[in-house]
């Protein structure tokens, strides 16, 4: 079946081709649309693409950081500012999908993927999208939950407070494949603390339901205390809650499961 692409200079055009046409779709790097139109996915007809610098800008100059939709896990990898987000690019796939895929991209990705969404979860980003009717800021929790409402809508780019210590943002991708394999498991935690305590915990767990969801009992068991291994017991032992795994040929929902609090309690204690 023939696919039309159409290129525009302007997020404003682009997005108002993807509102008004059920089966067009954006490409980012493409990564997974060209496989899906190469595999011959006939609900994609019309392709959309947008040449705006400002989508493969990255801004680290002040108190927030905001990726252009279409900054690559390579860009990212090459940003000394960004040290703290290449456990998370540089978990995603080989040279040529890191090179290719963006991080808008990878917030409609479906399990196992969406790795580097797991990370802006727990970073707490806000996502801004352009639909037909203009542009706003979605926070990252609830695009995710509406992300099948999403189709139509441009994503423009994805902003987060600025760590105020790189160290309390913690990731962890579990795969079979090592190292870039699927996941059975992403993980990733933001810890800041005040005095010796977690003021505003955030666990975000990738592949554990149908989009990368918050750990929110995990959390609960985390604020305001200190990290010492009672508080990293609690919470491993809150992980699976609110969780909603599937079977995939990667892992069955019980493997995740079973894991997840393995996994988070190692993620808490600093362990590789
Ligand atoms: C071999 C291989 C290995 C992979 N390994 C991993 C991995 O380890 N971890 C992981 O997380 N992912 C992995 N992926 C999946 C994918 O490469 C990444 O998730 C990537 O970030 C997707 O981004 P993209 O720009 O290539 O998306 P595209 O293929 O361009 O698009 C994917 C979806 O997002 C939509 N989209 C893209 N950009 C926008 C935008 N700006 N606004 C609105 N909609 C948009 C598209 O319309 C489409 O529906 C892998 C893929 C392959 C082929």
């Amino acid at each position: 079946m023939p696919v039309t692409v159409k290129t525009f200079t302007s997020t404003n055009e682009a997005a108002a081709a993807l509102s008004s046409d059920r089966s067009a779709r954006y490409l980012g790097g493409g990564t997974l649309v060209m496989r899906a139109l190469n595999e011959g996915d006939i609900s994609i007809s019309t392709v959309v693409r947008a040449s705006d610098h400002a989508l493969t800008r990255i801004d680290t100059g002040g108190s927030r950081i905001t990726l252009g939709a279409g900054v690559t896990y390579a860009r990212i990898l090459a940003d000394r500012d960004l040290g703290f987000l290449h456990a998370p690019a540089r978990s995603i796939g080989g040279p040529a999908v890191r090179n290719m895929g963006t991080v808008g991209g990878n917030l409609f990705a479906p399990n196992p993927y969406g790795d580097f969404t797991v990370a802006m979860l727990a970073l707490d980003a806000v996502v801004s999208v352009q639909g037909g009717l203009g542009s706003r800021e979605v926070p990252i929790e609830e695009f995710l939950q509406s992300r099948d409402r999403q189709a139509g809508t441009l994503v423009l780019a994805i902003s987060f407070a600025k760590p105020g210590n790189a160290e309390a943002f913690r990731y962890r991708k579990i795969a079979r494949i090592k190292p870039k394999g699927g996941a059975v498991i992403t993980l990733a935690a933001y810890l800041p603390v005040n005095g010796s305590r977690i003021v505003g915990a955030r666990v975000a767990l990738g592949s554990m339901a149908p989009t990368p969801i918050r750990a929110r009992a995990a959390e609960r068991a985390l604020e305001g205390r200190s990290l010492d291994a009672s508080t990293i017991d609690a919470a491993a032992a809150a992980a699976v809650e609110g969780t909603s795994p599937s079977d995939s040929a990667i892992a069955s929902a019980w493997y995740r499961r079973e894991i997840v609090s393995v996994h988070l309690k190692r993620l808490l204690s600093g362990q590789e």
